[in-house]
């Protein structure tokens, strides 16, 4: 009896880890034809000003609706382009969609609008980054100031000194700098220190209990602080009600993102959004 059990789990174990595996190469192979299919779209989130109230910009975020697959969720793909190198091309793509359609909304008349660009770290590992970045801005002839980029902190801490001058390099064209998912994994005060930051985007999941949590507040107040010092600004993600929001505004953040103050969209909706629906 025993022994058939065991067989059992066995057979089960393996069933799992093989629909795993069948998975990930169907997403594989699916992500690899994705661009020449024409699968690829991007989706912008408001970003909202909490001083004036106004929509400062946007986040791009990469939507894949595959032939095969219907929809699949960036934190199903993305770890996969970043696991077998996809990354490279599909960044390339993203960044190309999102400064164009960053320039459509500079000569819209929103001048000073921003729109940021999550950046995986074999992007930044790659030596033509900084290059491509800037033939980019001048073939779509986009101010600097318009294109913010995206890190995270684990991307940051693969290789300090290589980051540093990247960062660098790209801040010195004018180009805005964020650190992604601030308070979760490795938070590390000495690379906040050497990394030309202009924001650090709070995590969804310190903001979720703000409003039931006082140490949750604490820490998000103290991030907060801590950022002014550095003279970076705060953006709070994944903020969904108005108890949420107002104790961030209370603790003197900058800039909100969230479901409450619009859900990521089409680059149309996202237009009317800003012109009063
Ligand atoms: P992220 O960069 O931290 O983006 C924020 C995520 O939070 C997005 O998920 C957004 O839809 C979601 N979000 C925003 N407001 C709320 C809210 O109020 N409640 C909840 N529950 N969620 C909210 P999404 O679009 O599924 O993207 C997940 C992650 O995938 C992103 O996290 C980013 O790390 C990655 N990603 C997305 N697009 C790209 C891309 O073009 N390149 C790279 N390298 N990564 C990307
Ligand atoms: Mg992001
Ligand atoms: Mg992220
Ligand atoms: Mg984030």
């Amino acid at each position: 009896e025993a022994k058939k059990a065991g067989r059992n789990q066995i057979h089960m174990f393996n069933k799992d880890l093989q629909e795993k595996a069948d998975r990930y190469l169907a997403v594989y192979n699916g992500l690899s034809k994705a661009i020449a299919n024409e699968e690829l779209s991007l989706h912008y989130q408001p970003q909202i000003d909490l001083l004036t109230k106004r929509v400062h910009g946007v986040e791009a975020l990469l939507r894949w609706t595959s032939r095969e697959l219907g929809p699949v969720s960036p934190g199903e793909f993305i770890p996969v382009a970043e696991d077998t190198g996809l990354i490279l091309a599909i960044g390339d793509w993203v960044l190309s969609a999102a400064v164009h359609q960053a320039k459509y909304w500079v000569d819209r008349g929103y001048k000073n609008f921003v729109v940021s660009v999550n950046i995986s770290a074999q992007q930044l590992r790659d030596p033509q980054f900084a290059m491509k970045v800037i033939d980019l801005l001048q073939t779509a002839r986009l101010p600097a100031r318009n294109l913010c980029l995206e890190i995270t902190e684990s991307t940051a801490i693969l290789d300090l000194d290589t980051s540093q001058r990247l960062c660098r390099e790209l801040t010195d064209l004018g180009i805005t700098l964020a650190m992604d998912d601030f308070g979760v994994g490795y938070s590390s005060l000495s690379m906040l220190n050497s990394l030309p930051l202009h924001y650090l985007k709070i995590d969804r999941s310190l903001v979720t209990n703000i409003a039931v949590s006082q140490r949750d507040s604490a820490v998000v107040g103290t991030i907060i602080e801590l950022s002014r010092n550095l003279d970076m600004k705060v953006v709070a993600e994944g903020i969904e009600t108005t108890e949420q929001l107002r104790i961030l505004e209370q603790l003197g953040c900058h800039e909100a993102q969230g479901y409450l103050c619009g859900r990521p969209m089409p680059a149309d909706d996202l237009t009317r959004f800003l012109e009063g629906k």
